[in-house]
């Protein structure tokens, strides 16, 4: 089950890296996404909009496969910052479950 996580939420909203509030969902980003891993990037986003911590932790191998290549990125139209968003998780990830 999954659970939201208020701490993980104020943490996001705080951060100055990950901003994915313009996000429509279209759906575009996964689309033309080279891994094709149906989570990569845009239902990671919402998991993270909805405070979903426990989904993002699990996903960490899947997170740490994105090439940073902005491909999605290039062809947002909401103009959202999808590899600095995925760096910032990165580096949430490492705080949280590795302790750097
Ligand atoms: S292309 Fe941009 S607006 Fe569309 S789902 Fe991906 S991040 Fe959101
Ligand atoms: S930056 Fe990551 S999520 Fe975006 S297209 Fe490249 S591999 Fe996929």
């Amino acid at each position: 089950m999954a659970l939201v996580n208020p701490s993980f939420l104020q943490e996001v909203k705080a951060s100055k890296e990950f901003n994915a509030t313009a996000c429509m969902n279209c759906g575009v980003c996964s689309a033309v996404c080279p891994l094709e891993i149906d989570l990569l990037p845009r239902k990671l986003f919402r998991y993270v909009l909805l405070g979903l911590e426990d989904k993002v932790l699990e996903n960490t191998p899947v997170i740490y496969q994105c090439l940073l290549c902005k491909m999605c990125e290039a062809n947002c139209t909401a103009d959202v910052n999808i590899a600095e968003n995925i760096r910032f998780l990165r580096s949430y990830i490492g705080r949280k479950l590795y302790k750097l």
